[in-house]
């Protein structure tokens, strides 16, 4: 894979773009006037290594909010801003880290300039988020979705170039997953600026995480997105759990462990789904970056997981345990868990 090479920007201190790693963010579902709940649910985020939080500002009050959230949290706070940019003037004002505009309902040129203005004074980049559920009027009755959204997209780029300002990130949203590619591998051509990738209104965890990791997974694959954020009918937590997987099923960032599991088949005679699900739950309380196998039978299990750092090949009653292939003992079925993590500790 070859990252494709784009402006850095920072949204506070997180690096977006050029070779900053690629950040994981996501979405407050709270009242953001709620500054109480708002800090409550970002600090759980932060315990989860979200990188960068956004919050949505429907009003006046939710603006004026903003200045008690960002005080209360550590990760950058970027504001949702749709239809009236006064509240981007607000948010700014309030202290954020980085704005949202939507080019499909905040697009009057003296509005996008005020914006600027005040970001450029206090060195706050802006996303311009275009998103296929809700574009400006078609330039061409003849352009596809994804051309109209990268047009919607470039008529702001230069807009904000012609203010002289270049702290700039763009996203290009639609929940049709090939839409979603060609309108990115258009655009990526196209602009130095940074990329923020996702799709959106994926769905719930079920469908949404594999709509967007194919989504998602595809562009990163191109070398395409700089920060991502996987949109989910979900508590936001899962958005960033979902979303460091998709940059470790790549390669692209290391996060914790990795578990393989197998498949189950004939051969196996245990519960495998109830052990690896065990497993996988203490895995999630280490922050350590192992790969740990739990595989159904020592015929073939650690042969299969030959490159995991450690571990179990569940037979009836005793389980073997091995690291990198190589067995190095044998538990009893009912430790396997304990010794195992105790393992992987020692690692
Ligand atoms: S590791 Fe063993 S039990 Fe699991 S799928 Fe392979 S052969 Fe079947």
């Amino acid at each position: 894979m070859q990252r494709r090479i784009s402006k850095q920007i920072h949204i506070g201190s997180v690096g977006v773009g050029g070779d900053s790693p690629i950040s994981v963010q996501s979405m407050a579902n709270t009242d953001t006037r709620d500054v109480k709940a708002t800090i409550k649910q970002i600090k759980e985020l932060e315990a989860a290594d979200c990188e960068i939080i956004r919050v949505a500002v429907p009003d006046v009050e939710a603006a004026e909010a903003l200045k008690g959230i960002r005080k209360g949290i550590r990760i950058p706070l970027i504001a949702d801003i749709h239809f009236d940019y006064r509240l981007a003037l607000a948010a700014l004002k309030a202290g954020v880290d980085g704005l949202r505009l939507n080019p499909g309902n905040i697009n009057e040129p003296e509005q996008v300039k005020a914006v600027v203005k005040a970001a450029k004074e206090r060195s706050v980049p802006i996303r311009i988020g275009v998103n296929a559920g809700s574009m400006p009027k078609k330039k061409n009755p003849d352009w596809t979705v994804a051309q109209n959204m990268v047009e919607a997209a470039l008529e702001q780029v230069r807009l904000l170039e012609s203010l002289d300002f270049d702290l700039i990130k763009v996203s290009l949203k639609a929940f049709d997953v090939p839409t979603t590619i060609a309108a990115y591998t258009d655009i990526a051509a196209r602009i130095p600026y940074p990329l923020h990738i996702g799709i959106t209104e994926a769905g719930t965890p079920r469908t949404g995480i594999i709509r967007s990791s194919v989504g998602i997974g595809a562009l990163l694959y191109l070398g395409i997105g700089d920060t991502i954020r996987v949109s989910l009918t979900a508590p936001p937590r899962d958005e960033v759990v979902a979303g460091y997987e998709i940059l470790k099923s790549l390669n692209l960032r290391r996060h914790g462990s990795v578990l393989v599991s197998c498949p189950t088949c004939g051969r196996t005679e245990v519960d495998l789904v109830t052990i690896a699900e065990a497993v996988e739950k203490e895995l999630s309380k280490i922050d350590k970056p192992v790969k740990v196998a739990v595989m159904g039978c020592a015929v073939n299990g650690p042969g299969e997981a030959m490159d995991a750092d450690i571990g179990i090949a569940c037979g009836k009653g005793m389980d073997v345990l091995f690291k990198k292939g190589k067995k190095i003992g044998t538990v009893q079925e009912k430790d396997f868990v304990r010794v195992l993590i105790e393992e992987v500790k020692r690692l």
